[in-house]
């Protein structure tokens, strides 16, 4: 097969997965290459509940993932009944409000039914659905165990012409893949920016904010009715109560349980040590649930430094190159976002583009500019409460800090109305956009609702005195 008439997506975690989906129309034939060796049992009909492992190349399967309703409708768009698909496999699908014990900017929403579904299951199960879907596509082909290792580029240098990729046999050494569009979704570790700047291109402007937070994730079972009805519950880290966690249900009657520290702060991972720590978060439920529950399985460490914004769309790419995902845009994964991100991307894929413009030529820089606007929404939720953290982080800007004022408020109001708890979740879910939060009605209920100190932009001063907006309504 030509070139021209081949898309290769780099990368068959769920961006990939999403984007070879969404391509799958429009080329003869769809390569994933992905450096881990895929499960070939897989195509078997597989049990309800039945265990997805996870895999070396995404560390990440070993935390708590929650797949919000932003990244559900997106997904559905592109396979269609993978919601009930994932259900029947084991995957809890509960309301984002009222199975859940919420805690935002140091406020306890009011559970209310919201509409918005969560989707709590292991990672490796949603990734396994989707590979399966990704399998009966009769022109998508599934290439393990082959690292991509470079970019290939026409005489001109203006357009990709394929990938290099690791010899299939063990003699090493490297192959030429002919293609008219690469995808590359290789994920936070991406070397795109190195292959580029092989080529020629300067270094890529990259947005960043420094958090050093660090995960630490056990599965458990919990003892019976530990839950009552809710699903998962989540608790944020605030400047003050920096300690986070996340508690969710999965698969096999599982719980999933991953804390959270920051700038430093590493929750332990042996359990004494895990459950004090669980015992230090806003959030009392977490170490109750805990209380008398089995650990089913060691615990895991995953570290996220920094998020990570890289500007593709500013570097004049070769034409016929498309990133997306966490190698577009690495979020702090305590959002929850980072999937949903993921899935809206592909679904534009799908819905947009790559244009050909002739002999198979495929124009990508428009449709770049695109791609990395769907990273905004989320992108601008986390970074100006991550930047009241960390030292180095990039100051918000005066725009930022009356927002984050104002969603704190917000998140105070959700304390007490559960309208205000959906309208934040419609957005965090990326459901809704920002500015669906400055809609008059909900404004005015902000304004006259109840103030908060706790917000994203105030920490303790030495004295214990908080430093933020206003000083009217102290509590
Ligand atoms: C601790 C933690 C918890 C998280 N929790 C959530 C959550 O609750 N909800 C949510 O939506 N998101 C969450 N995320 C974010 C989520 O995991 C990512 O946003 C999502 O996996 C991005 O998908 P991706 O396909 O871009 O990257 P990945 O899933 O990381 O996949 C990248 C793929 O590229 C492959 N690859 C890498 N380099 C090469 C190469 N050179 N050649 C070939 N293949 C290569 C890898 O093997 C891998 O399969 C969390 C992340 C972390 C770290």
């Amino acid at each position: 097969m030509s070139g021209p008439d081949r898309a290769v997506v780099l990368g068959a975690g769920i961006a990939g997965l999403a984007a070879a989906a969404a391509v799958s129309g429009r080329f003869r034939e769809v390569i994933v290459v992905d450096r881990d060796v895929m499960d070939p049992d897989e195509q078997d009909e597989l049990e309800p509940g039945s265990g997805a492992v996870g895999r070396r190349g995404t560390p990440q399967d070993r935390h708590l993932h929650v797949l919000l309703a932003g990244g559900q409708n997106a997904l559905e768009g592109l396979f269609p009944g993978v919601g009930d698909e994932l259900v029947r496999r084991g995957a809890l699908q509960s309301d984002a409000l009222d199975h859940t014990v919420l805690q935002v900017g140091g406020h306890r929403f009011r559970a209310g039914a919201s509409g918005l579904t969560l989707l709590s299951a292991g990672r490796p199960l949603i990734e396994s659905v989707l590979r399966r879907r990704v399998h009966a596509l009769p022109n998508v082909h599934l290439v393990g165990g082959r690292a991509a290792v470079g970019l290939l580029l026409d005489a001109s240098a203006q357009r990709t012409a394929g990938v290099v990729v690791e010899r299939d046999d063990s003699g090493g050494g490297t192959e030429s893949l002919p293609a008219g569009l690469v995808v590359v979704a290789t994920g936070s570790g991406t070397r795109l920016n190195d292959w580029l700047e092989a080529n020629g291109w300067p270094p890529l402007v990259l947005d960043t904010v420094p958090i050093d937070l660090t995960y630490t994730s056990r599965p458990f079972r919990l003892r019976e009715g530990a839950l009552g009805p809710v699903v998962s519950m989540g608790s944020g880290s605030t400047p003050n109560r920096p300690r986070g966690a996340a508690l969710g249900l999965v698969e096999n009657g599982r719980a999933m349980v991953s804390l959270m520290g920051v700038l430093g702060d590493q929750p332990p991972m042996e359990l004494p040590g895990f459950l004090d720590f669980a015992g230090d978060v806003a959030l009392p439920e977490v170490a109750e649930a805990l209380r008398g529950a089995e650990t089913l399985g060691p615990a895991a460490r995953f570290r996220h430094p920094v998020s990570v914004r890289r500007h593709f769309e500013r570097a004049q790419l070769p034409e016929g190159l498309l990133i997306l995902g966490d190698a577009l845009c690495t979020l702090n994964p305590a959002y929850g976002q980072g999937m949903t991100v993921a899935a809206q991307q592909a679904g534009l894929l799908a819905s947009a583009g790559p244009v050909p413009s002739g002999a198979g030529r495929w124009q990508t820089r428009a449709l770049q500019r695109r791609l990395a606007r769907v990273a905004d929404a989320a992108w601008k939720l986390s970074r100006g409460p991550d930047a009241a953290f960390a030292a180095g982080a990039p100051r918000p800007s005066p725009l930022e800090v009356l927002f984050g004022r104002y969603l704190a408020r917000l998140q105070a109001l959700a304390a007490v109305d559960p309208r205000a708890g959906t309208a934040w979740l419609r957005v965090s879910s990326l459901v809704d956009p920002p500015r669906a939060l400055l809609e008059t009605g909900l404004v005015r209920a902000v304004v006259a609702g109840p103030a908060t100190y706790d917000n994203a932009f105030s920490r303790e001063d030495g004295n214990g005195i908080q430093q933020g907006w206003g000083g009217r309504n102290r509590p």
